[in-house]
């Protein structure tokens, strides 16, 4: 039976915020990001793209292609905040739905058809979302996840558009290939090389074909410009904490080595972040001491999940704590007050190279990154014997994970 599924995106979600707080932004350049002197664009107003303005170029270009824009440095909980309101629509209209990232959701509206279409399903929540809000948002329907998130990309800004069952060849065919979510700059080039530049060749290509260029990824490529995809949504469950904690096997008081471990949790914790998209605002460090008794002590921060910003604060909080000279049985650090965020929007004053540095290393733990027994390589933690939750994918989805709870060194 085909499947309903409805992608929906904010548009220019940053600048829309901002605009929604300063009307004097409207219709005018916006540039929104790290206004620093190595600072990146996050988001950017349609005014800007005829310039040559795209999101994640160095601010400093995005200036000088368009000079009249205006900067804004961003506010992660502002954005946070908005991003809330809209979830808290969605999840009033939809039983089923998943929280792709800050300003994107997908629902499946399978079966509610029963007394109206689901195209004035969508429609309806599209004009709530709008007017309680005062965002603009598009969306897309169709049988998948892939036709609906390139449907809402057609529609934008503030629109719709539905591709009917059977219809998702068709509809994709004329499409330039980069616009198969997916296909980045390197698989564009490759794929620009011999000659395939738009959706339609792909589609008259054999499968194996794509499969001896690109690997099994060309098998999901040649699937999506098919307009084949059978991606079901994850549920979404709102987290509002992390935390990790470790009871040594045997007391200690070993300074150096508590540091070391709290130090390493943190680290694994704030790449669990950046994996499933969220930012935390307050951290809070634990210890208890052999006579069982617990102290703990948590301090506010501005939205973040970068390890050179969270560790210090993790580490002073540990040496403020750490103040009985007593053995120390177990230490832990937990991340609360978390908000669904890019952790590009909290380096609003971070420079390009930090950004890349943070996405290459990510990238490297998610895909080399664990031992057979499931824990991260290229992290503190490893050597400590710490469980890594994150290697069992975005611990964000679904229901929470199970950390295990064992005693051992
Ligand atoms: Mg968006």
């Amino acid at each position: 039976m085909d499947r309903t599924i409805l992608h929906m995106d904010l548009d220019t979600f940053f600048v829309s915020v901002e605009r929604k707080n300063d009307s004097r932004l409207k219709n005018r350049p916006v540039l929104v990001g790290g206004i620093g002197d190595r600072g990146v664009v996050a988001a950017c107003s349609y005014e800007t793209r005829p310039y040559g303005v795209h999101s994640g170029m160095p601010m400093k270009m995005a200036k000088a292609l368009c000079p009249e824009a205006t900067v804004i440095k961003g506010d992660a909980g502002a954005y946070s905040k908005e991003s809330k309101t809209v979830t808290e629509i969605i999840r009033q209209e939809v039983p089923l739905f998943e929280k792709a990232s800050i300003d994107e959701f997908y629902a499946d509206l399978s079966g509610m058809d029963k007394f109206f279409g689901c195209y004035e399903i969508a429609t309806n929540l599209g004009n709530r979302i709008r007017r309680e809000s005062g965002l603009p948002i598009s969306f897309g329907l169709s049988t998948n996840k892939i036709v609906s998130k390139v449907a809402t990309g057609v529609a934008k800004p503030d629109n719709q558009r539905k591709v009917e069952a059977g219809e998702e060849k068709p509809f994709l065919a004329p499409m330039l290939i980069r616009k198969i979510p997916m296909v980045g700059e390197k698989t564009n080039q490759i794929l620009y090389n011999l000659g395939i530049k738009y959706v339609k060749t792909v589609q008259q290509m054999p499968m194996e074909v794509m499969g001896r260029v690109l690997g099994k990824n060309g098998i999901v490529l040649w699937n999506r410009a098919n307009g084949i995809d059978d991606t079901p949504i994850v549920p979404f469950h709102e987290r509002k904490s992390i935390s990790n904690e470790r009871t040594f096997g045997k007391d200690t008081g070993d300074v150096r080595r508590m540091r070391e471990m709290i130090r390493a949790m943190a680290e694994n914790l704030a790449f669990q972040l950046r994996n499933g998209n969220k930012l935390t605002s307050c951290v809070s460090v634990k210890i208890r001491y052999s006579d069982f008794n617990t102290f703990s002590k948590q301090i506010k921060i501005p939205y973040t999940s970068a390890d050179h910003l969270l560790i210090p604060q993790v580490e002073k909080l540990f040496d403020q704590l750490y103040n009985r000279r007593m053995m120390v049985r177990l230490v832990g650090v937990t991340f609360s007050d978390l908000v669904t965020g890019n952790y590009q929007i909290n380096m609003f004053d971070d420079c390009e190279e930090r950004l890349n540095l943070y996405q290459a290393m990510d990238y490297i733990r998610n895909k080399y990154g664990t031992d057979e027994r499931g824990n991260a390589i290229l992290s503190w933690g490893t050597t400590l014997g710490i469980p890594n939750i994150a290697s069992m994918g975005n611990p964000f989805n679904g229901e929470p994970p199970v950390i295990p709870a064992h005693r051992n060194q």
